[in-house]
């Protein structure tokens, strides 16, 4: 059945279809959809433990499929990273950040910090950092609201090339942060071989129930602070973690908790109801 070609290119296009999905028919899509716009962000905030104010946030990639409908990110980057499209997405993504704070500027709205994920093949680009600078200058945004997310792998491949590149984009002004921090199979000695801000905690270790987790995230926790680095929980869904979080001392907080990943419309909202506060 799974051979009928025919009938797999028909499940394709079902809207809302769950079913199996061909690979080589979703690599031609990738260039209609950045052609077409088909691509757009959504805002998750992350906020400080202790008081809930809103420091930053994270742009999450989302897809407006024709035929599929809404494509989440689960579902296509791991094509995109194989078949290279990562590269030209994630330099859409980065523009569509700078973009987007300078029309929250304009429009005299309040602006935090975004972080941007950044997969390991975009990142070991040897005109990644070139990419970044021509992104924030034609959009004439501060650099200090700029966060680059990447993944252990991403920086453990080429310490001392990721050493120079993330030198370069700190000098600058640029916030970086170490994404699923803790499910990687590195040695933790890269961490003190290269310039980063902030350890983003995996989910894994806050949504575990049982003891095992918790102590890997608290040893985690006191290594980032041991290491001046500001740690975040991600994942956060119950006012039980949090608390857990907060008697850990971990700094900042993301989750459904507080907010699930909105639309740019409602982060501005969700903004300005945080800064009043
Ligand atoms: P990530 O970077 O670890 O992003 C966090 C993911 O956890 C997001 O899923 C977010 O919606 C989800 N999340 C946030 N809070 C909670 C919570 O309390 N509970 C649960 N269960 N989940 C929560 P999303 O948006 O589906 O993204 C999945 C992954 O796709 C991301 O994981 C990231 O690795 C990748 N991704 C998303 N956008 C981009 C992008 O622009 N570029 C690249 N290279 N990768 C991206
Ligand atoms: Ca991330
Ligand atoms: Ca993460
Ligand atoms: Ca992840």
């Amino acid at each position: 059945e799974a051979k009928e070609g025919g009938r797999n290119t028909f499940r394709l296009y079902m809207p809302g279809s769950r079913s199996f999905v061909d690979h080589s028919l979703l690599v031609y899509d990738f260039e209609r959809a950045l052609a077409e716009r088909e691509f757009f962000l959504e805002f998750q905030p992350r906020v400080h433990a202790e008081t809930g104010v809103i420091t930053s946030a994270e742009a999450l990639l989302r897809w407006r499929h024709p035929q599929r409908g809404r494509v989440m990110p689960g579902a296509f980057i791991p094509i995109a990273e194989r078949t290279g499209w990562i590269v030209p997405i994630g330099r859409w993504v980065v523009e569509e950040v700078c973009r987007q704070i300078r029309e929250w500027l304009d429009n005299g709205q309040p602006v935090v910090r975004i972080a941007v994920n950044v997969s390991a093949r975009q990142f070991q680009r040897e005109n990644f950092v070139a990419h970044i600078t021509e992104a924030l200058e034609a959009h004439q945004v501060d650099p200090r609201l700029l966060e680059i997310e990447l993944t252990e792998t991403a920086v453990v491949e080429d310490v001392e090339s990721a050493r120079k590149k993330l030198g370069r984009l700190r000098d600058m002004g640029i916030t970086v942060s170490i994404d699923d921090f803790g499910v990687g199979y590195s040695s933790l000695s890269f961490l003190h071989q290269i310039p980063v801000d902030a350890l983003k905690l995996d989910r894994s270790f806050i949504q575990e129930s049982g003891v095992g987790g918790w102590s890997v995230m608290e040893t985690i926790i006191d290594l980032g602070h041991r290491l001046n680095l500001c740690v975040v929980g991600e994942g956060v869904e119950t006012e039980c973690q949090l608390a857990l979080l907060r008697d850990r001392r971990c700094d900042e907080v993301q989750g459904f908790f507080f907010s699930r990943p909105v639309p740019a419309a409602d982060f501005v909202r969700l903004l300005a109801a945080s800064s009043i506060q």
